[in-house]
């Protein structure tokens, strides 16, 4: 069906009209609902699925521009995702005014970051040992994290990634919303989803 079916805000409507995106994709028809109620979710689905236009809007929904800092945390495996999240998040905000979305990811000199960091954001992507750095450095404060999205989030645990998670999981507040999507259910998501979550909604497609 039809993303006007939500309860949207106007400019995010027309824009995602605009982008082509006119009827939702399985997984955002399941998860949209459950998302924009902010409850917690585990959502099994793949590259290709819509996956990131599901939590990005459940993000932006939630997002107040007029307040300068960290209110979403996307944590990717690699940072070719990130980039490609990183893109999608900013051709989604395009009506919501001035939006800052920033990646945070190893290979990259820590110093632009740091720089970056001062000059703020909105929503961070990045992988999880370069934001685990920045906690260690003190650069960056997750106190103010609404959404933290968890994504494909079995490669992350494949790629020995669980301790990183975990310790920046503890940086963000108890109250959030946490996302995990995952294309696989082995037993470290299971294990993840149990420690991360809050009586998360499963759904699969
Ligand atoms: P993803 O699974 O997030 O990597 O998305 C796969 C592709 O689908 C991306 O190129 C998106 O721009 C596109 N896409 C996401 N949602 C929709 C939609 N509702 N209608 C059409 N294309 C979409």
């Amino acid at each position: 069906s039809s993303f006007s079916t939500l309860p949207l805000a106007p400019a995010l409507l027309s824009n995602l009209d605009s982008l082509g995106y006119h009827k939702m994709t399985a997984i955002q028809e399941q998860s949209l609902p459950v998302i924009l109620e902010r409850r917690d979710l585990i959502a099994q689905a793949k590259t290709g699925s819509g996956k990131t236009a599901a939590f990005g809007i459940g993000i932006l929904h939630k997002l107040n521009p007029t307040y300068f800092a960290i209110q979403a945390l996307v944590l990717c495996p690699t940072r070719e995702l990130a980039d490609q999240v990183a893109k999608e998040l900013r051709r989604l905000a395009r009506s919501a005014g001035n939006i800052k979305v920033l990646t945070l990811c190893g290979g990259s000199p820590m110093g632009p970051q740091i720089g970056s960091l001062e000059h703020g954001a909105h929503i961070v992507v990045g992988t999880p040992g370069r934001i685990r750095d920045h906690i260690g450095r003190g650069s960056i404060n997750l106190g103010t994290v609404q959404t933290l999205v968890l994504d494909e989030a079995d490669r992350m645990v494949d790629m020995g990634f669980y301790e990183e998670i975990s310790g920046i999981v503890s940086a963000c507040p108890a109250r959030r919303q946490t996302l995990l999507f995952s294309a696989t259910y082995p037993d470290d998501i299971r294990k993840a989803s149990a420690e991360f979550l809050r009586d998360p909604v499963e759904v699969k497609v």
